[in-house]
């Protein structure tokens, strides 16, 4: 199977914040979070990433168009959040360099799936000779993902499931391009195994335990030492007698 590459690019960065919210949310700050959670998921399916930047450094346009074209990347995938003079303005966007190229069919992928994500206006794909768009050698597409000018969207960005769920977005687009699927991650079962319940009933039921039903929520989670000395206290207790 082809082993895909993808540049992820998240805009601006250090001295560079990008836009700022009405309450001082940096567009740099979210579209670096995004950007790290398509990694993560992208990762999942076997596919490479290489960030145009580490951590929050400003890194220049001819920078960031050098890193693509000397990478072996399949697709650039750059991520920004919008800004406009209207508060009101809303919505998600993305921008492909033109028509029919390869970067345009992911740009259309990406925007589609993005939209059905997060639920903002469908701005639609859109055409513009940015820089990163036009001067990158590969597929190429830039990610408007909402407005952190909007109050309310500033808002939606400052909640983690939010950028998460545009994180999927994103990533479903760029799996849908290549033609692998989604696969939600296997959800954690929230549901207790059936014997460590009986196990923790039945400890609780001979007064082994405390509080069961902690225990019972609390069972992905490794016993801490104090509680398997409480264990084994009790049961040696027990074992005596002497309760
Ligand atoms: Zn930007």
């Amino acid at each position: 199977m082809k082993k895909y590459i993808v540049v992820i690019d998240p805009g601006h960065g250090g001295s560079d914040p990008g836009a700022v919210g009405p309450t001082g949310l940096k567009e740099s700050h979210i579209a670096f979070k995004i950007a790290c959670m398509v990694a993560e998921i992208l990762m999942r399916y076997g596919i490479e990433n290489i960030f145009t930047r580490v951590g929050d450094t400003r890194v220049s346009l001819d920078e960031r168009v050098k890193i693509a074209n000397k990478s072996k990347a399949d697709f650039f995938v750059s991520i920004h959040i919008n800004s406009a003079g209207n508060p009101l303005a809303t919505g998600t966007e993305t921008y492909a360099y033109k028509q029919g190229v390869e970067g345009d069919r992911l740009a259309h992928s990406i925007q589609n799936n993005l939209v059905q994500a997060i639920g903002l206006a469908d701005r639609g794909v859109k055409y513009n000779s940015l820089q990163v768009v036009r001067e990158t050698k590969i597929p190429t597409c830039l990610v408007e993902v909402g407005f952190i000018n909007n109050p309310a969207e500033e808002q939606l960005f400052k909640n983690d499931e939010f950028s998460e769920k545009a994180a999927i977005g994103i990533s479903k687009g760029i799996l849908e391009h290549i033609g692998i699927d989604y696969m939600q991650k296997e959800d954690k079962s929230m549901d207790t195994p059936q014997w460590k319940k009986e196990g923790i009933e039945y400890l609780a039921e001979n007064k082994l335990m405390s509080d069961p039903e902690g225990w019972i929520k609390k069972i992905e989670e490794p016993m801490p030492v104090w509680a398997i000395a409480t264990l084994f206290m009790n049961l040696h207790k027990d074992l005596k007698g002497d309760k």
